[in-house]
C-alpha cells in the first residue's frame, strides 16, 4: 500500500476530514496515525508517489531512527530554547516508545556503539515500512502524489487546495518538512502557508551539510576517515594568532569523526558543526579548528613532544608522527609544518616543535562554503516556536492549525535526534487534534 497510488471517490472530497495532514515523512505519518487511532477520519496528503521518502535514503539508507538514550538525553543534544519547546512532545513519545512502536511491527533494532538507532536489517525500508503498516493498521488515508498548494482558513474550516482538487477539514497538520534536499519533495511549501496565517518565520540556513575548503591538502587525503577529531569553528580573523583565541571567536565546537572529501571535509563532527557556519552573519569569513588529538590538552602534547625528543631524540620525526597519527595524515603535517619527514626528533627546533603541537591541536582549515540545501541533512530555522502551543503544537494564531517536524525552527545534531524530534511532535499533534 505504499507505494500505490489512489484518489479518493467524490463522497470523500466533498465532507469535510477531521483532520488533514500534509506531507508522509517521519512527522506526517506519526500525526496521522496518532489521530486516526483516536476515531478522527484522516487524510494524508503526499506530493511524492512514495511515503516517507526521506526515511527510505537516511542513514545512508539504512535510517538511524533514533538515538539509545532517554527524553533528557534526547533533550540535551538541542539548543536550549529547541529543548524547552520539546519538552512535552519528547517526554508523549520517547526513543523507547518509538522503538517499540517499530518493533511491534516485526523490525527489530540495534543499539550500535555511537549511540544511533538501526534497524537490524539496516535497511531503512523496513522503518518506512513499519510506520506505513502501523499507518493503514490506524484507519487514516493516505492520498499520495497530491500537491497542496494553498491552505485557506474559512468559517472555522480549513479548505486545502491540491494540484487534483479542492478538500476540507476541521483540522491541518503541516507536516511539509523543511527545504533541505528539495528532490525528495521538501521544498520549504510550508513557510509561505506559515506566513500567510501570521506566523514569523525564522530564515531557513542549511544544517548539517558538508564543508567546502579549497585546502589541497584536505583534498589530497580524500577517502580518509579519522573516527574522533574536535572540530572549532572560529572567526577566520583568529587565524592570525592560534596560541590565544578570544572566546568570542569561537562560534562553535564538535567532536566526532571527520571525513576528508575532494571538496573539504563531511562525517559527523563536520556536519554537526556546519550549522554555526551557515548561521554566522559571514559564511565566508569563518573558519574550522581540527583537533587530532581531542583527548590530550594542548600543555599535555608538549610535554609528550619533550619526552619523547628527551627519550628518543635519534627516531625520525616521520616514525613518532606515523604513531600519533594515521600514515597519511602524519604525512601531512609534517608537510604543512614544513619539517623534512628524514629529521630526527633532537634536530627539531622549538619553531618546528610549536607547529607541530599547534597543527596536531589546532590544524587550520579555510572554509570557502558548504554544499548547502542540496546536500543538507536538515534544515535550520523555520515556524518560530514562539507562536507554536508546546503542549499540543498547535498554531496560537490560528486555532486547528498545526505544526510539526522540521517545518518548525528545530534542528538537532546527528545521530537519530531529527527523526526522533519529528515522531515526536507529529505524535503529540495526533495526540491532541
Ligand atoms: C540524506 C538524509 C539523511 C538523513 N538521515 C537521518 C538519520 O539517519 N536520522 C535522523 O534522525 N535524521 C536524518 N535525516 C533528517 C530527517 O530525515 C528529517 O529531519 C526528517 O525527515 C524530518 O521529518 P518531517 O516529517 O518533518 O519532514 P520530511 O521527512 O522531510 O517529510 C515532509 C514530507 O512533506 C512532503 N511535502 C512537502 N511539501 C508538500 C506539499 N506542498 N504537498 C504535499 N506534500 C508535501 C514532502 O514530499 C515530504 O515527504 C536525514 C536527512 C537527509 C536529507
Amino acid at each position: 500500500m505504499s507505494s500505490s497510488v489512489h484518489h479518493l471517490d467524490p463522497e470523500s472530497q466533498q465532507k469535510p476530514w477531521d483532520v488533514v495532514v500534509i506531507g508522509a515523512g517521519a512527522a506526517g505519518l506519526f500525526a496521522a496515525t496518532a489521530a486516526a487511532q483516536r476515531g478522527r477520519s484522516v487524510l494524508l496528503l503526499e506530493k511524492n508517489r512514495k511515503l516517507g521518502v526521506k526515511i527510505l535514503i537516511s542513514g545512508g539508507t539504512r535510517c538511524n531512527l533514533t538515538h539509545h538514550t532517554d527524553a533528557r538525553g534526547i533533550l540535551a543534544a538541542f539548543p536550549k530554547s529547541q529543548a524547552k519547546f520539546l519538552r512535552t512532545a519528547i517526554h508523549a513519545l520517547p526513543p523507547t516508545k518509538v522503538v517499540e512502536l517499530v518493533e511491534r511491527e516485526g523490525v527489530e533494532t540495534k543499539a550500535e556503539a555511537t549511540g544511533k538507532i538501526f534497524p537490524v536489517s539496516d535497511r531503512a525500508i523496513d522503518v518506512r515500512d513499519a510506520l506505513a503498516a502501523r499507518l493503514h493498521r490506524s484507519g487514516a488515508k493516505t492520498q499520495p502524489a497530491t500537491s497542496v498548494q494553498e491552505i485557506l482558513h474559512e468559517n472555522e474550516t480549513f479548505r486545502i487546495v491540491t494540484d487534483l482538487q479542492e478538500l476540507q477539514a476541521h483540522r491541518v497538520i503541516i507536516a511539509c518538512g523543511g527545504q533541505s534536499y528539495p528532490g525528495c519533495g521538501t521544498t520549504g511549501d510550508g513557510y509561505q502557508w506559515a506566513r500567510a496565517f501570521g506566523h514569523k518565520i525564522v530564515q531557513p540556513v542549511p544544517a548539517l551539510t558538508p564543508i567546502k575548503s579549497s585546502d589541497a591538502w584536505l583534498h589530497a587525503l580524500q577517502g580518509m576517515t579519522l573516527s574522533d577529531v574536535q572540530v572549532t569553528v572560529v572567526t577566520s580573523d583568529s587565524l592570525r594568532d592560534l596560541h590565544s583565541i578570544p572566546k568570542s571567536a569561537v562560534l562553535d565546537t564538535r567532536r566526532g569523526s571527520l571525513l576528508f572529501t575532494h571538496f573539504g571535509v563531511s562525517g559527523p563532527s563536520a556536519l554537526d558543526a556546519s550549522r554555526a557556519i551557515t548561521r554566522a552573519s559571514e559564511p565566508r569569513n569563518v573558519a574550522l579548528l581540527a583537533d587530532f588529538l581531542a583527548d590530550v590538552s594542548y600543555d599535555e602534547c608538549v610535554a609528550q613532544w619533550r619526552a619523547r625528543i628527551a627519550n628518543q631524540g635519534r627516531a625520525a620525526v616521520k616514525t613518532i608522527l606515523a604513531e600519533r597519527h594515521q600514515r597519511r595524515l602524519a604525512e601531512s603535517l609534517m608537510a604543512l609544518c614544513q619539517i623534512d619527514p628524514t629529521h630526527k626528533l633532537a634536530e627539531l627546533s622549538k619553531a618546528n616543535i610549536s607547529r607541530l603541537v599547534q597543527h596536531e591541536k589546532r590544524c587550520p582549515i579555510h572554509v570557502t562554503g558548504t554544499q548547502g540545501f542540496a546536500k543538507a541533512e536538515v534544515t535550520s530555522g523555520g515556524v518560530a516556536l514562539g507562536e507554536v502551543d508546546s503542549k499540543t503544537m498547535q498554531s496560537k494564531r490560528v486555532p486547528g492549525l498545526y505544526f510539526v517536524g522540521e517545518v518548525l525552527d528545530i534542528d538537532g545534531p546527528i545521530g537519530g535526534y531529527n527523526f526522533q524530534a519529528a515522531f515526536s511532535t507529529g505524535w503529540l499533534a495526533g495526540s491532541h487534534v
